[in-house]
């Protein structure tokens, strides 16, 4: 299997706009963004959706939104909100197999995200 885009990211061999790492995660700028904040944070580990996210990596799963969380908090937007996604496989709008949430804030944020 090639490389994803994100694990290009993370071995720096393509550049992206990083905001925090640490040994299991590494935040950055969405290259397009929804939302006046628009992060991506992925972990190191390689999985590819929230479907082979295995009982081994609820600790680093977890990780991931306490990052979100500390994010939003560093940024200044925690009290007004924000809106952490993980999009899965086709259906779910997932373009990069390799799990990451996003995490939009900044103004306020439209739902549903199905209109029948
Ligand atoms: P998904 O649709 O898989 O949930 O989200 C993938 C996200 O990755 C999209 O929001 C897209 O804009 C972002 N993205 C795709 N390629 C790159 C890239 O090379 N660099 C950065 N920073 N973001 C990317």
């Amino acid at each position: 299997m090639a490389d994803t885009i994100f694990k290009k990211i993370i071995d720096r061999e393509i550049p992206a706009d990083i905001v925090y790492e640490d040994q299991q995660c590494l935040a950055f700028k969405d290259i397009n963004p929804q939302a006046p904040i628009h992060l991506l944070i992925i972990p190191k580990k390689e999985i590819a959706t929230v479907n082979d996210i295995e009982a081994a990596d609820a600790a680093v799963v977890g990780h991931l939104f306490y990052v979100a969380a500390k994010l939003a908090k560093e940024l200044g937007v925690a009290d007004d909100g924000y809106r952490t996604v993980i999009n899965c496989n086709k259906h779910g709008g997932q373009e990069v197999y390799h799990l990451h949430v996003h995490l939009l804030a900044g103004k306020p944020l439209g739902w549903p995200p199905y209109a029948p």
